[in-house]
């Protein structure tokens, strides 16, 4: 078999550093074309020597420093910002994963599925603002979305080989987030640092701010909604703290299919992949001695609407997915900045989502202008 062509967008973030592992492992079997970052220049040249792709998509001091130098002679260097949708439809690409974060994916995204190429997306934000019509562009090209994000990859996996008629319900599982044992009244005590602690995974900010308000587990909602054409009512979210069990299907005759595993990030990518097929990830073994239990709860909606809304946008539709993403990028990075309470965050998402005037089947265009509109109504709220 030759080898696959894999793209990373945003290969300097957590997603695209544990690309990079899992690919250094089977050197036989994948070969790097092209690396985007947005940020962290020198760990990018760190990965374009070690990888050596042809193609390359950076910021404009990232643009010059490749460009001048005569190591990099062969490598097409690409503006980040403007080259992506290029880079992923290369005839040389076989399948691209999505690291990046943000809504900025919703166009590379489309691209590759227009391309006809697999997909392994961990970004969020594209499959819940732009969800419909990226799986709608997938199935005319024939394209293959293979979901990186551990909870849609376990239903992936429970899904693999199955009639989807005979699906009843998905059980999406939640840690529960940093807040879960914490009292709703001491949010606001907590300081930013605090908050960023996340039990189980290591993360980026965002989402480690998103599975606090649980936010993150809503959007996965959304995503699970697009990825596998699904009636919000479905889906049931249980909080598992000890987050073996990735989450699971239940079948119309009543059997539940669970996937389960160690929390690795790279178990997931791998398998995006290799599949279908499966491969030694060399990662612990999940040791059931140790863990004794397994728990589930249901979740505290009083303590964190975030989940709610989310159904809500979901069920309503059209463009309210759109708003709950950008108002609540908004809000969690005026958090971060200090400019609004922990507590606010969820408060201020609502609110947009209430004003707003959801347009049903949205166009690519009604989208941007949605995002725009939800992200200045958002800001003016918090000032
Ligand atoms: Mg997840």
């Amino acid at each position: 078999m030759s080898a696959k062509n894999v793209v990373i967008l945003g290969s300097t973030g957590s997603i695209g550093i544990n690309t990079l592992k899992v690919i250094s492992r089977f050197p036989e079997q994948f070969r790097v074309v092209g690396l985007t970052a947005y940020n962290n220049l020198e760990l990018l040249k760190d990965q374009v020597r070690k990888f050596k792709p042809k193609y390359l998509a950076v910021r404009h001091d990232g643009i010059n420093y490749f460009r001048n130098n005569r190591l990099f002679e062969q490598l097409n260097v690409l503006d980040v910002d403007e080259g992506l949708d290029e880079l992923v439809s290369s005839s040389s690409v076989d399948i691209v994963v999505i690291g990046m974060r943000g809504s900025s994916a919703i166009k590379p995204f489309l691209a590759a599925v227009k391309a006809g190429k697999t997909v392994a997306p961990a970004n969020k934000e594209a499959l819940v603002v732009a969800g419909r019509m990226i799986m709608q562009e997938a199935k005319k090209a024939k394209a293959m979305i293979i979901p990186v994000d551990s909870e849609q990859s376990a239903i992936f996996q429970c899904l693999e080989g199955r009639n989807h008629a005979e699906l009843d319900k998905v059980y999406l599982t939640a840690s529960g987030g940093r807040l879960y044992n914490v009292s709703a009244s001491k949010f606001d005590t907590l300081s930013v640092a605090e908050i960023l602690k996340h039990p189980r995974w290591k993360m980026g900010k965002k989402i480690t701010v998103d599975s606090a308000t649980l936010m993150n587990k809503g959007f996965e909602v959304i995503e699970a909604v697009r990825l596998f054409g699904l009636n919000p009512d479905q889906i049931e979210v249980l909080i598992h703290p000890e987050a073996i069990i990735h989450s699971m299907v239940g079948f119309k005759d009543g059997s539940i299919i669970a996937q389960l595993g160690v929390t690795d990030m790279r178990l997931p990518i791998q398998y995006a992949l290799t599949y279908p097929k499966r491969l030694s990830t060399g990662l612990k073994e999940l040791d059931f001695f140790k863990l004794a239990k397994l728990t589930f709860k249901k979740p505290d909606v009083k303590k964190f609407p975030a989940l709610d809304l989310a159904f809500y946008a979901i069920k309503k539709d059209g463009t309210l997915p759109c708003v709950l993403n950008a108002a609540d990028e908004v809000a969690v990075e005026a958090f971060l900045e200090r400019r609004l309470a922990f507590s606010k965050i969820v408060k201020v998402v609502e609110k947009v989502l209430t004003k707003h005037r959801c347009i049903a089947n949205p166009s690519l265009n009604d989208i941007l202008e949605t995002d725009a509109w939800a992200r200045e109504e958002t800001e003016k709220l918090i000032r």
